[in-house]
């Protein structure tokens, strides 16, 4: 056995999934351990201390967001959630609760593979910018969180304050969807009725600002109903 293989933990009871995306995973390269109910995926996790996790939600003997709620407590651990619920609240569930990414059943294998090399990439990111990063830098813009100022191709841009800290908070967590609800309790602190609008009407113009023509990706993708996610580096 390769020692250097990333250990990938896989908690699914669905028997032709998990064997398909168990083969898929080791054509790839990957070790995989396996679990078919949150009590075998809590223990492997503890006994593992796998690379990342994906986690079906609907498992034999519990929800999958309770797993993720009580790995939360205490493991950074990239975990893409796999799921055949493809409403929004679950989505934004999961994302609240901590998951990198959501997959939703029926997908392809290249789309998986993506998400998972994805969800390492930011993974690594995060961990390597959090030290002396006080500074996002992409496709021409530049933050500098130190003086709170924002570069686009070279020229300053004037950004309210409100404005400035979703920038500021977007580009903390970039590659990462932030749902709605977490970025207006990161921003105002509480959750109103109004607050979504307010959101979009603060996006609306950091978008104009950054020079984004409407429809067009910049910077910052709008993941509908759901929230927002800041281009890493590596992106487009
Ligand atoms: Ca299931």
């Amino acid at each position: 056995m390769n020692n250097n293989k990333y250990k990938l933990l896989l908690i699914e009871d669905e028997e032709n999934i998990h064997n398909f995306v168990t083969a898929l995973l080791e054509a790839n390269g990957y070790q995989v351990i396996g679990a078919r109910t949150c009590a075998e995926g809590t223990m492997l996790f503890s006994s593992h201390c796998p690379d990342l996790v994906i986690l079906d939600l609907g498992l034999p003997d519990g929800d999958g967001m309770e797993f993720l709620r009580e790995i939360r407590r205490g493991s950074v651990v990239p975990v893409i959630v796999l799921s055949a619920r493809t409403n929004e609240a679950d989505k934004v569930q999961a994302l609240d609760l901590g998951a990198n990414d959501y997959v939703t059943k029926p997908f392809g294998s290249a789309e998986l593979l993506a998400r998972v090399r994805s969800a390492m990439r930011n993974f690594r990111y995060s961990v390597h910018s959090g030290a002396g990063g006080n500074r996002y830098e992409s496709q021409g813009l530049v933050i500098d969180y130190d003086a709170r100022r924002v570069f686009c191709q070279g020229t300053e841009i004037k950004f309210t304050q409100i404005e400035y800290n979703i920038l500021a908070f977007l580009s903390a967590h970039p590659g990462k969807v932030m749902t709605y609800a977490a970025i207006i309790k990161a921003i105002w602190g509480y959750n109103d009725l109004g607050s979504r609008k307010k959101l979009q009407v603060n996006m609306a113009n950091i978008r104009k600002k950054l020079g984004a023509k409407p429809g067009e990706i910049s910077h910052i993708v709008n993941e509908l109903g759901v929230g927002y996610r800041m281009l890493r580096s590596d992106e487009e």
